[in-house]
Order: C-alpha cells, then sequence, then structure tokens
C-alpha cells in the first residue's frame, strides 16, 4: 500500500470515528466514550497529516500545537460549567479565524491567475464565513463574560450601516470571482470582520448562546471549505459534521425556546430582559414561605417527587445535594425523579451534565416530554433554581418574552416548593405566578444550604 492511500485510510478511520462520536455524543451514557474516540479520531487525523510527504515548516507547526495545548488544556479544565458558553465562543471564534487566514494564504501561495473559479470561491467562503465567525464569536464571548453590556445594542443608522457593509461584501465578491485580486481579499476580511461585529450587536440576553451555536456551524462550514481548498478530506468532513450539528443544535435550542430562528437573530429579545431584569417581584401579593422542617415533613411523607432543577442548581454547585436528597426520600419509599427542561440553565445538556457529576442515574432524568405526563400525579414539584422554564405564562400571555416555550409543568403537581434566594426573575428578566400560587411555597436561601437542611429534615421526619 502507498503512502498516500494509508494516509487518506487513516482519515476515513478518522471520520467514521467523528460520526460515530456524535451518535455517542446525543445520550449521557454515551457522551464520555464519544469525546474520547472523537479526540483519537483526531489524534489518528493529524498523525497522517505529519506523515504526508512534502510537509513543510513542520517546528512552526509543533510550536503552535504546544501552545495550543497550553491554553486548551488548563482552559477546559478550570473552566467553571457556568462559564461553558464564553469557553466554546472564544474557542469557536479561533477556529472561524484559522480556517479564514487559511483560506487567505492558499490563495497567497497560488499563481492567482490560474486558480479555477471554484477554487476562487471557496477560498472566498471561508474567508467570509470564517471571518464573521472569528469577529461574531468575539462579541458573543465579550457579551457572556459581561465584559460589555449583555443586552442588544442598537445605535442610529443601523440598518444603512448593515446594507452598506452588505452590499459592499457583494461587490467585492464578485469582483475578486472576476479578477482574483488577492488585495481585494484583504479588503473582504476587514468588511467580514465588520460584518461579524455588527451581526451579532444587536443580539442580547438568553439569545447569544442559540447565537454561538449558530457560529459554531458557521466555523464548520468555513473549516469544510478550507478542506477543499487544501484537498482535505478529512477537514471537509470534519468541517461538515460540525456545520451541520451546529445547525441542528441551533434548531433544538430555538425550538425549546419556542421561538424561530429569525425572531431569535433578528429582534431584541434581549431589550425586554434588560427593561425588566432584576425585579425583585411584586411586593404587593402574598406569597407562602415555609421552614425547612415543614417542607422536609412534606417530602418524606409524598408518594412521588419530582425535582425541577434549574440554572440555580449549577449556581450553588447543589447537584451533590440535590442526589443526597433524592436517595435519603428513595430510602423512605418515595417515587423521586428529575424533570429536565431542555433549556434549563445557560447552555443545552447543562442539568444532564450537572446532574451526571453527582452520579445520578440516567433513568432518575426524564425528559420534559416524557416528566410532564406525570406531573399532575406527583405530590410535590421541588424546583430548585428553576423559574422561567416552570412560568406558567410561556403558555398563558401573549407577549411576554417566553411565550409560547415549552415548560415543565410544575404547576400541575399538588404542591409546588420553589428553593431559591429571592424573589428575583430568571434569565428573561419577567415574573413568575407560580412563586404566588396558594400551592406553592417559597423556601429562601442559597440551594446547597437549603437542600443541605432538606435532607436533614427527611432522615429526622
Ligand atoms: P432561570 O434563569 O430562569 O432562573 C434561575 C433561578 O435560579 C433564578 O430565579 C435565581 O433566583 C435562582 N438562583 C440563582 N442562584 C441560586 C442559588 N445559589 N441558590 C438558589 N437559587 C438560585 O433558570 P432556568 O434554568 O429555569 O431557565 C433557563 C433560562 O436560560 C431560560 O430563560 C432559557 O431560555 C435561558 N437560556 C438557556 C439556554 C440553554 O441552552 N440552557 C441557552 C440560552 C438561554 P434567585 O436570584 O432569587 O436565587
Amino acid at each position: 500500500m502507498s503512502r498516500g492511500t494509508a494516509i487518506d485510510l487513516c482519515y476515513l478511520v478518522a471520520a467514521i470515528g467523528f460520526i460515530i462520536a456524535l451518535k455517542g455524543l446525543s445520550s449521557p451514557r454515551h457522551a464520555r466514550a464519544g469525546n474520547l474516540l472523537a479526540a483519537a479520531g483526531m489524534a489518528l487525523a493529524i498523525g497522517a497529516t505529519f506523515a504526508r510527504s512534502g510537509l513543510a515548516h513542520i517546528w512552526l507547526i509543533v510550536v503552535a500545537m504546544v501552545i495550543g495545548v497550553a491554553i486548551g488544556v488548563p482552559a477546559a479544565r478550570l473552566v467553571k460549567m457556568t462559564a461553558m458558553p464564553q469557553m466554546v465562543a472564544a474557542f469557536n471564534g479561533v477556529g472561524g479565524g484559522a480556517a479564514a487566514v487559511i483560506s487567505i494564504t492558499e490563495f497567497i501561495g497560488s499563481d492567482a491567475k490560474l486558480v479555477a473559479t471554484y477554487k476562487v470561491l471557496e477560498v472566498v467562503f471561508g474567508v467570509l464565513v470564517g471571518a464573521v465567525s472569528f469577529s461574531g464569536s468575539a462579541i458573543a464571548f465579550l457579551k457572556l463574560q459581561e465584559l460589555m453590556a449583555t443586552r442588544p445594542i442598537t445605535y442610529p443608522g443601523q440598518q444603512q450601516i448593515n446594507a452598506v457593509v452588505g452590499l459592499g461584501i457583494l461587490g467585492i465578491v464578485l469582483t475578486i470571482l472576476v479578477t482574483s485580486s488577492t488585495a481585494l481579499l484583504w479588503v473582504l476580511l476587514g468588511l467580514a470582520l465588520a460584518l461579524g461585529v455588527i451581526f451579532v450587536l444587536p443580539i442580547g440576553g438568553a439569545d447569544v448562546p442559540v447565537l454561538i451555536s449558530l457560529l459554531n456551524s458557521f466555523t464548520g462550514l468555513a473549516v469544510a471549505a478550507s478542506g477543499f481548498t487544501l484537498d482535505s478530506n478529512v477537514l471537509v468532513v470534519a468541517g461538515t459534521l460540525v456545520g451541520a450539528s451546529g445547525m441542528l443544535l441551533t434548531r433544538m435550542m430555538s425550538v425549546a425556546m419556542g421561538r424561530s430562528l429569525p425572531n431569535i437573530l433578528f429582534s431584541a429579545f434581549g431589550a425586554v430582559v434588560t427593561a425588566t431584569g432584576g425585579e425583585a417581584g411584586d411586593a404587593n401579593r402574598a406569597v407562602r414561605t415555609g421552614t425547612p422542617e415543614d417542607v422536609g415533613t412534606l417530602l418524606a411523607y409524598s408518594r412521588k417527587v419530582v425535582i425541577v432543577p434549574g440554572y440555580g442548581l449549577a449556581v450553588a454547585q447543589a447537584q451533590h445535594t440535590a442526589k443526597e436528597l433524592a436517595d435519603a426520600l428513595m430510602e423512605k419509599g418515595v417515587d423521586v425523579f428529575y424533570a429536565i427542561h431542555p433549556v434549563a440553565g445557560r447552555m443545552p445538556g447543562h442539568m444532564n451534565v450537572l446532574l451526571a457529576e453527582a452520579n445520578v442515574p440516567y433513568e432518575e432524568l426524564k425528559e420534559m416530554d416524557e416528566a410532564n405526563p406525570e406531573m399532575p400525579t406527583a405530590d410535590v414539584a421541588l424546583v430548585v433554581g428553576a423559574n422561567d422554564t416552570v412560568n406558567p405564562a410561556a403558555r398563558s400571555t401573549p407577549g411576554s418574552p417566553i411565550y409560547g416555550m415549552p415548560i415543565i409543568d410544575a404547576d400541575q403537581a399538588e404542591n409546588i416548593v420553589f428553593l431559591k434566594r429571592s424573589m428575583r426573575p430568571g434569565f428573561a428578566g419577567i415574573d413568575n405566578d407560580l412563586l404566588y400560587d396558594p400551592k406553592t411555597t417559597m423556601l429562601f436561601g442559597d440551594a446547597k444550604d437549603t437542600l443541605q437542611k432538606l435532607v436533614a429534615a427527611v432522615k429526622k421526619a
């Protein structure tokens, strides 16, 4: 077998590994194995690339890899689960930027006049989409890290500026296709970077994680384009997989939030967030508060308790204590499961990851569609740091920013207990009528602390 065939075979095995890995990532049980398989596939692809004949600047490549590893490994190990979206934004952005730079250097390195039009198109696509992804991800990172305002940013003449940049890009793309001008490619890079910024600035609040998923998909497409430019099948396959899965994830997130993608991208959802965010509830409405002892007794004498986790569980890092409580209840013969909303927390699968970390068995996690039919038979819905994902306004209040979002039907349970620190709203910044429901008991405090007290109360009951 020739060296070239062996390398191609390695790439094929790596590509098959990526596809199987993606399948593994779709269930918590196989996610870790899927991740490892993808990493092994990537290692094989990198190894095979080093075996290619005529590879130049090997030491430069090695130095770049060492720098990447030195940054990537500690960043991935140290990142807090709640900061994961901004890390994805940062890593995704550099991926898009790399794809754009590769397209440019390949174009400069070739004799531009001889390059076929379809090759120029690949380069132009790679530069445009990669650069939009780079600058867009950078702004998304700054917003999520709260280094700039998270709300949608609008300014006078926005539409006109967008139109000028859009038309400018179109004109330059057409001119490059005709003239193969390298100088214009740099202008295109500049305009594409500007487009990424002005595309992301008006998107804010809860929409930013959805945007990151979309930008992730853009990066995949840019990488696929640079794969065509470099004649690298493995880059084409890997890029297409990222592009397609990013697009699917974006769609799933918008469906889970009950919104269309155009609505997320082009309407200022976050404006509502900032207009009402931080409200401390309605001081004139009565709420029922409880003690850990009352609630502990209620839980211990229930037949069925549904734990509804949300972002507050992640903030309090109370996943282990939640499991302790569930175990204590199960020991008393109570039927317990966790109802998982697809956008609970701040990233898809946030609650699954958190609860898996606490070794909660997968059988105890029920996705929203499976959990909701059981809610009317639950004695208690124990809402731990969730808010928007159980807010009935999503069903009943047209005009509410979360109207249309499917929710966990916690209101259908016989009793509802909220573990949160105050009457403050959740991410969408809107009041939650369920907090004032006569069936609801509020147990104020940090979720870890209150859960610990509940464990003690349940064991005593
Ligand atoms: P929410 O953001 O609606 O509510 C979280 C609640 O947790 C707050 O009301 C807060 O109340 C409480 N809380 C915070 N810290 C603590 C703590 N230490 N102890 C106890 N409670 C705490 O969370 P949900 O998970 O219900 O909803 C997720 C929101 O994020 C939705 O609006 C969703 O659309 C949005 N989103 C989710 C994405 C995803 O992929 N998961 C992506 C994009 C957006 P208090 O301050 O009173 O304690």
